[in-house]
């Protein structure tokens, strides 16, 4: 098999072109600058305790690709029911049809303002927030979803466009919400019903069957890149030449390789938006600490905006007779960012507050930061990231995933990216 095809990045869309390729007899080597393969798929381990990076369930809607990712471990399923914490309470997912526990004036806000929430055509609506005042109304609008756009995108509802909602937020009837605010509801309104995870191995092992026989090359940073001359230069001081070139890498880092781009993609580029975030990953002496699969926090003082359990997706990725939490506390990439020591110590702080667990039964504090997270759809989104790839085609540079297409992906979807590469 003639070997001059390179793929950037061993995150889930490099590993799938990888694999599709080699499936049609391309063979291929993935250069990936971590010491790991994965990307965000990935996982650390602390003292017997796994973290992945960032929540990470799959709900692949393919057949062929979920019997790909199961493997020969195979995937526990969970029903999602998470919770929200707000002001001291907690509410089923999602809070409009659980608002049982919230004093009587508050529900009262919420449902009159339901009822009498601005009638528009959802076609004729321009921002997030004003698409949410639609379907919401005021009040829970401005109490829940404003404030988690801020904590989740770093930014105001009314700065983002509505194109990504898609199925991602719930809009409720007023019946759904009357008979939530008298009792609890066991139907669950989650987007996707079951939510799919490797018995063993973390998230990552949904790979496992795909990367077997790839050409993985670690600690290989990538620097820069000379389209004219096909070579891509590494910061350990080595150079590959290519005959194709794959890239997964986000954006702004892989116009930032390129010589001579023109001012216009530039520009382009410097309106690109996304999210960086943290991961407080927490490990406990008892295993009962986690009540929830993931759980949403609506209060501003509390910098997380969502906290899962590794050990509830999996005892596996905990010691026996222990249980385990990650946050997740995410940024603008523009804005300025917290410190470590900030951001740890608030969040183990406010879990205590919140009675989540004792100082006591605290074992293994852990904080990471990723550069990249998610996109943010600001209105521009969609022009300016059509110039950068564009600008990445004319030369020849084949840009997928996440990152490299510059779309809210799940991972079966990124995984898509590659197959449709080996078609
Ligand atoms: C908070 C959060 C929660 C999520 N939850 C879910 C979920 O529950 N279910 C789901 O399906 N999806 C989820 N996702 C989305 C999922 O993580 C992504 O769709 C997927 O992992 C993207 O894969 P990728 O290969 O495109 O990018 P990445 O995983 O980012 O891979 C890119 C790779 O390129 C490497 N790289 C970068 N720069 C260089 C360089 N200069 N040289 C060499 N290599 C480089 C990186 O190290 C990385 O390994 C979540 C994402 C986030 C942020």
């Amino acid at each position: 098999m003639p070997n001059n095809t390179i793929i950037l990045g061993a995150g889930i869309a490099g590993i799938s072109a990888g694999y599709h390729l080699k499936q049609k007899e391309i063979a291929s080597t993935i250069y990936e600058k971590d010491s790991d393969w994965g990307g965000l798929c990935g996982f650390f381990e602390i003292d017997g305790f796994r973290f992945d990076r960032f929540v990470h369930f799959s709900f692949a809607p393919d057949e062929n690709d979920q019997k790909l990712f199961a493997g020969q471990i195979g995937m526990y399923e969970h029903i999602p029911f998470p919770s929200n914490y707000y002001h001291g309470y907690w509410l089923r997912h999602p809070a409009q049809n659980n608002l049982a526990p919230l004093p009587a004036e508050e529900k009262v806000s919420v449902i009159a303002d339901f009822v009498n929430r601005p009638q528009k055509d959802v076609a004729e609506i321009k921002s997030y927030g004003e698409w949410l005042r639609v379907q919401y109304g005021n009040y829970f609008a401005e109490h829940f979803p404003f404030v988690y756009t801020r904590k989740y995108w770093g930014v105001e509802a009314s700065e983002l466009e509505t194109k990504w909602v898609s199925v991602r937020m719930y809009t409720p009837d007023i019946k759904q919400v009357l008979r939530g605010s008298y009792t609890t509801q066991n139907e669950c309104f989650y987007f996707a019903q079951t939510m799919k995870y490797p018995k063993q191995g973390g998230f990552r092992s949904i790979l496992n069957t795909c990367r077997e026989g790839l050409d993985i090359r670690l600690n290989k940073k990538v620097i820069k890149i000379s389209p004219q001359t096909k070579e891509i230069y590494f910061a350990d001081g080595t150079t590959e030449t290519y005959e194709r070139l794959i890239s997964t890498l986000p954006l702004p880092e892989i116009i930032k390789m390129l010589p001579d781009v023109p001012q216009d993609v530039i520009a382009a580029t410097n309106e690109l938006h996304w999210t960086c975030g943290y991961q407080v990953s927490l490990g406990f002496n008892r295993p009962d600490i986690a009540k929830y699969l993931w759980f949403y926090i609506y209060d501003e003082d509390i910098l997380s905006a969502r906290v899962y359990s590794p050990n509830l997706k999996s005892p596996d990725n905990a010691p026996e007779g222990c249980s385990s939490l990650q946050a997740e506390i995410f940024f603008d990439c523009k804005a300025t960012i917290p410190s470590d020591s900030e951001v740890l110590n608030n969040t183990i702080q406010k879990l205590q507050e919140m009675k989540v667990f004792a100082p006591e039964d605290l074992i293994v504090k852990d904080i990471r930061f990723e550069p990249y997270a998610n996109i943010t759809f600001v209105p521009s989104i969609y022009e300016k990231r059509q110039i950068v790839l564009d600008y990445l085609n004319s030369l020849g540079i084949e840009s997928i995933g996440r990152f490299g297409k510059w779309d809210y992906k799940w991972t079966h979807q990124a995984f898509a990216d590659g197959k449709e590469l080996a078609v």
